[in-house]
């Protein structure tokens, strides 16, 4: 596939898409009806779909009985860590597997010209960016997303909480489904929102951010901290009235939808006539300029909302220059307030 007939490059050798990024279209007014079912499809296939097959597959065959998941004990939750790392070292290291060690795709669609191994950098444990998030992947955030799991699946176990079935509740319950990706968007963007704080900024998100051309390994590269937040998003299905399947839904949007934004490719030419979408642009422009993109890429726009959005344009670009203007302004203002 010719990347240039879908986007541009630069001198840098970075791709950038034509276009820019869409807010979900429910958000237009007057609403746009063939808009909305054009985009329905794109909502499902594949990436939720994906997200509801895994955690079917979980249900039935990874989570435990009912019994066993009434006390806590290390068996079953080694048992998860161990399912959880292996699905992610098989999925996230296939994606890093093809397209950056054995680079099938050499850098067509690819954001940032520049491949991470080509970049070693003190930042990272061992100067490696590859080694750095692999191991704090697999040894600070998936153990806290089993943490979570456990967590929710011993509170359903005891029947601490409403669990609801399908047979009674088939409407209900499809709804949440439908709507869990919303609740995903809207719990990333207030904890993401809160560690861009100055101190919390320092403390806890910079891990994250230190991968600045992120690859697959830098999605669950965090603070434990972060770690615990992002994953807690299920603990959503233990206040309103839910069943640990779409809890398990939940969680997976976040623990497998996170590569999402850190693919660093617009698309994956898995084959010649069916590239796939990864929808990275919007948070790659955040590992890029940190300050824009708070959330994902528009399904709630509250980037949009609150002056935050940058859909990849050039105007998006002017918008985000004049507001990064006007901060540094307000700072020296403050700074000459203070020595004056
Ligand atoms: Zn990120
Ligand atoms: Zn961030």
């Amino acid at each position: 596939m010719d990347d240039l007939d879908y986007g541009t490059r630069n001198k840098r050798g970075d791709w950038a898409p034509s276009g820019h990024i869409e807010v979900a279209p429910f958000w237009a007014w007057p609403p746009k009806a063939l808009a909305i079912l054009k985009w329905l499809p794109e909502y499902i296939w594949p990436w939720n779909a994906f997200h509801m097959a895994t955690a079917l597959l979980y249900w039935f065959y990874v989570v435990p009985d009912v019994e066993t998941m009434k006390t806590l004990t290390w068996g079953w939750a080694l048992w998860l860590y161990a399912v959880n790392a292996a699905a992610i070292f098989i999925f996230y290291g296939s994606v890093e597997l093809f397209f950056y060690v054995k680079r099938k795709q050499g850098n067509r669609f690819k954001y940032n010209a520049k491949f991470p191994s080509e970049q070693p950098s003190d930042v990272f444990w061992f100067k490696s960016q590859n080694i750095d998030n692999f191991l704090r992947s697999f040894f600070v955030s998936i153990p806290l997303w089993t943490l979570v799991e456990v967590l929710f699946l011993w509170v359903f176990a005891n029947g601490w909480v409403p669990w609801l079935g399908w047979s009674e509740h088939p409407y209900y319950l499809a709804f949440l489904v439908v709507v869990a990706p919303m609740i995903h968007e809207v719990h990333f963007f207030c904890i993401h929102r809160l560690i861009h704080w100055g101190p919390l900024y320092r403390w806890i998100h910079s891990v994250h951010h230190n991968s600045v051309n992120p690859s697959p390994w830098s999605s669950l590269s965090m603070h434990p901290i972060e770690g615990f937040l992002y994953h807690a998003v299920a603990f959503w299905h233990l206040v309103i009235p839910s069943n640990p399947i779409v809890a398990m839904f939940q969680l997976h949007i976040a623990g497998f939808g996170a590569v999402n934004g850190h693919i660093g490719f617009d698309k994956l030419e898995i084959t010649e006539e069916t590239p796939l979408d990864t929808h990275a642009y919007a948070h790659y422009l955040h590992h890029k300029y940190f300050e824009v993109n708070y959330g994902g890429d528009g399904l709630i726009p509250l980037d949009k909302w609150l002056g935050t959005w940058h859909d990849g344009t050039k105007e998006g670009d002017a918008q985000m220059q004049a507001r990064f203007a006007k901060k540094k302004a307000r700072m020296n203002a403050k700074a000459e307030r203070a020595n004056s």
